[in-house]
């Protein structure tokens, strides 16, 4: 499973990631690219979809898929049947997890049932919260009862693994209603939860009401919530393993832990992101631009695209892996990425000021401590990167 990047030289696993740009409904909060489902739509994407992987096929197996969206619970039982043909097309030999997320609006036993045909070996129900106000004020389009069915179906249908998606930081919740959502998610006894703080993303009906002063951010209101997570899901079987993410043993997210690390993935459908072989690139965020890309013999424009160095992928698997529970082992990513000693001095440095002002701590690893988990966006700010080395 395990191969050796010709660039970066670093051993990686190799992710797929798929993007489903569907989606019937507009949450407030939503910053991802999705359309309207139209037939025209769809067969872009699915000739679209089989034309890249034809065209971007690695020699390698890959370790994992995640399909994401949009609302990949969108497709009907026929359409799965036809992702999982074009995606049974690449190397998918040595896979060791398959998630796809789903809304709970658009779960049937007939979508479950080609979902694990297919190969799906995870799913992550996007609930965002039990409580019913608040899922109205999100935008949201499915009930609470709807939510706790469709986790009944998942369960009934057998995936080995199944995670719960909750948000926190909305505008009117409050930290007993947070409490309660934890509560109510533990109950359910999922594999895996996830817990994102909402954010205010650009072009996005919350970033409006924000704009027109309609809603306002708390960072100290959102530091408590992350508190709260993490005191309350380890206390009720779910160890913590990165800051917005808990799981019970051995049921972490493979794929997500795989980017976190900096190893290769390989992203197609619109807007998908691929790192891979040291370059990141992202697709057009657009379905019809992207398929005609790929209509093409050659590899056509990219939204963004972007040569890394080893520098850059050390980089950023520090900011990641400061945010992972185990912390990091600077010889190991300096190994892993071929980096000289002098970035490892500086970094060093600064995480010794870190450990003096208590946001820090090292054993056989370096991590942050409570406090610094709740400061590690500034810190990932602050962090010497080879380009200020000389401040
Ligand atoms: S369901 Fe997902 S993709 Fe659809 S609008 Fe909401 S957040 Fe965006």
């Amino acid at each position: 499973m395990l191969k050796k990047s010709k660039e970066t030289g670093q051993l990686s696993s190799l992710g797929m990631y798929v993007h489903v740009p569907f989606c019937s409904t507009t949450c407030d909060f939503c910053a991802f690219y999705q359309e309207r489902p139209s037939k025209k739509g769809f067969e872009l994407f699915f000739s679209g979809l089989k034309r890249e992987m034809d065209h971007f096929s690695p020699p390698h197996s890959f370790s994992t898929v995640f399909i994401g969206g949009g609302t990949p619970g969108l497709l009907g039982p026929e359409q799965i049947v036809r992702l999982g043909e074009i995606i049974h097309t690449q190397n998918i030999e040595n896979l060791i997890e398959w998630s796809v997320e789903i809304a709970p609006s658009e779960i049937t036993p007939d979508k479950l049932k080609n979902f694990k045909e297919i190969g799906v070996t995870r799913i992550s129900l996007g609930v965002q919260t039990f409580n019913p106000q608040l899922m109205k004020e999100l935008g949201r389009v499915h009930e609470v009862d709807r939510a706790l069915s469709a986790y009944s179906l998942i369960r009934e249908a057998g995936f080995s693994s199944v995670n719960i998606d909750l948000l926190f930081g909305a505008p009117g919740q409050s930290l007993e209603m947070w409490e309660e959502d934890l509560k109510r998610a533990v109950q359910l006894d999922p594999d895996h939860i996830s817990t994102y703080c909402l954010t205010f993303e650009e072009d996005t009906a919350l970033f409006v009401k924000l704009s027109e002063g309609k809603v306002k951010i708390n960072p100290e209101k959102e530091a408590t919530f992350y508190e709260k997570a993490w005191e309350f899901l380890p206390q009720h079987g779910y160890p913590q393993y990165e800051i917005s993410n808990y799981a019970k043993p051995g049921k972490t997210c493979l794929h997500n832990i795989n980017t976190w690390a900096m190893n290769d993935w390989i992203g197609y459908g619109p807007s998908a992101a691929t790192q891979y072989q040291g370059v990141r690139r992202k697709n057009l965020a657009n379905v019809e631009e992207w398929a005609k890309q790929w209509e093409q013999s050659e590899e056509g424009g990219f939204a963004e695209f972007e040569e890394l160095q080893p520098h850059d992928l050390a980089n950023d698997a520090v900011l990641f892996g400061l945010r992972m529970n185990q912390g990091i082992d600077l010889d190991e990513i300096g190994q892993k990425f071929k980096i000289d000693e002098l970035y490892f001095a500086e970094i060093e440095s600064f995480f010794h000021k870190l450990q003096a002002a208590g946001m820090m701590e090292k054993a056989n690893t370096w991590k942050l401590t409570g406090k610094g988990r709740i400061l590690a966006d500034a810190i990932a700010k602050e962090l010497p990167t080879e380009d200020n080395f000389s401040r």
